[in-house]
């Protein structure tokens, strides 16, 4: 690391640097310095003090098997050491190749048979918005030109992902701009709506299971096998963001198999390369694929790329990380740790009159803070009760990020018994300290 002294790293980052979904004027604050992370060790983050903090949101949803994994690491070094780069305009790369066989392999169903690679979340579902749309100019259906997308969505930050988003403080500067969107709150809204709507729309799009910066909102079971019956009753693609719940986030690879639902795009990027580097992925089927195979006077081509598509070392990445799912029977190993979080989480609640609702889907959990259990009245938003739980919790070694008032606890799926009973234990000090008075 640096020999630079910590406060000098903290006021040039404070003068130089612009952070994400992040209120600069209080970053900037001189008495408040950035925590400067320089190394992580399984689920552990160290700072430059050598403070140690349990990663309690999984580095913003991304990290899958730890930090540090030799298994990945080894990968990494071994890629950026043979071929860091190289276009995949034109040519192709082996990394690229063997990624795409064992995505196909992992996909849920058999028909997910066609990898488009790109860079992160936001791209992948940019790139499903694009091939759907273009699909149905390649089969005359022009009319088609309309994405469904829910409340609360959130698919990412480019201006045709963001178009989803339906999440007032991130998107209401975005009205009217983007794709066409319908929103809707819920599938009934749909089928109200009718023929007219549903021979206007191109695809459905939404994060199966459970809805991410929503709050990690939970859908009822049984919604998506339901979506996936609307859309195939009028002829409609499901896009499925899976860029969140993707890679065993939910017990599961991927969230969609709980409910057997295939979707026509498969949007993955976070977890892909065990929240190492970056690299998305968008699945679709040969049925769709063959639209776009013609003669170049037919310009069925498909325009549409990135600078580091394919990249070789974030593929070598993602097929170390679907490794180690193998090799140390991940999806098994978290069953207990599930239930666990479980426990805890209904005994938080049930203890603490801060605790509203406590909502869970695999290891993935959202706790919303609350003035009163009983009522569910909730704080006044100029409290911020969910940012004060969370700075706290950094005192007694949890670092997470909060969504207004829900807490999310979102462990990488290697943490141990022991460290998620540190990581509740700690959430549960944070709770006390803070919220005890009103
Ligand atoms: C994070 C996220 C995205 C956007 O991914 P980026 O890598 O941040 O662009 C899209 N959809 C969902 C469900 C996400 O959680």
């Amino acid at each position: 690391m640096s020999g630079r002294a910590v406060a000098e790293l903290a006021a040039a980052d404070q003068r130089h640097v612009w952070h994400p979904f992040t209120a600069m004027h209080e970053w900037c604050d001189p008495d408040d310095p950035p925590l400067v992370l320089v190394r992580g060790e399984g689920a552990t983050l160290i700072d430059t003090e050598g403070n140690r903090y349990f990663d309690g949101n999984s580095s913003i949803w991304t990290n899958v098997h730890g930090h540090g994994h030799p298994r990945l690491v080894e990968a990494i070094r071994r890629q950026a050491g043979s071929l860091a780069h190289a276009s995949f305009l034109g040519t192709t790369n082996v990394p690229a190749i063997e990624l795409a066989e064992a995505l196909v392999r992992a996909a849920p169903g058999d028909r997910l048979t066609r990898v488009f690679y790109s860079d992160d979340g936001s791209t992948a579902i940019e790139c499903a918005l694009r091939l759907a749309l273009q699909f149905r100019q390649l089969v005359g259906e022009d009319e088609r030109r309309t994405f469904v997308a829910f409340e609360g969505a959130y698919h990412g930050d480019t201006l045709g992902a963001a178009s989803l988003g339906g999440i007032d403080l991130f998107h209401g500067r975005l009205a009217g701009l983007g794709v066409p969107v319908r929103r809707v709150a819920s599938i009934g809204e749909l089928e109200e709506a009718g023929e007219p709507l549903a021979e206007s729309v191109a695809a459905v799009v939404i994060e199966p299971l459970v809805q991410g910066a929503a709050g990690m909102r939970t859908w009822p079971r049984g919604l998506l096998a339901d979506l996936r019956a609307w859309c195939d009753r009028h002829g409609v693609h499901l896009i499925l963001d899976e860029v969140m719940t993707g890679f065993g986030r939910t017990g599961t690879l991927f969230a969609c198999e709980q409910e057997n639902v295939v979707p026509d795009f498969l949007a993955l990027a976070k977890g892909l390369t065990g929240g190492t580097v970056p690299l998305a992925a968008t699945l679709t089927t040969d049925a769709i694929f063959a639209a776009f195979v013609g003669e170049p006077r037919e310009r069925t081509t498909f325009h549409y790329g990135h600078s580091y598509s394919g990249n070789p070392v974030g593929c070598a990445a993602a097929l170390a990380s679907l490794a180690v799912f193998e090799e140390e029977r991940v999806l098994e190993r978290i069953r207990p740790r599930i239930a666990r979080l479980g426990e805890r989480l209904a005994a938080l609640a049930s203890a603490h009159r801060r605790v509203g609702e406590v909502r869970q889907c695999g290891l993935i959990a959202g706790i919303d803070l609350v003035r009163d259990a009983g009522t569910r009245e909730s704080f006044p938003r100029e409290r911020r009760a969910g940012a004060a739980v969370c700075r706290r919790a950094r005192r007694h070694g949890l670092l997470t990020r909060p969504i207004g008032d829900t807490v999310v606890l979102m462990p990488p799926l290697c943490t141990t018994a022991d460290e998620l009973d540190a990581a509740v234990d700690a959430l549960e000090t944070a709770l006390a300290d803070e919220l005890a008075r009103a």
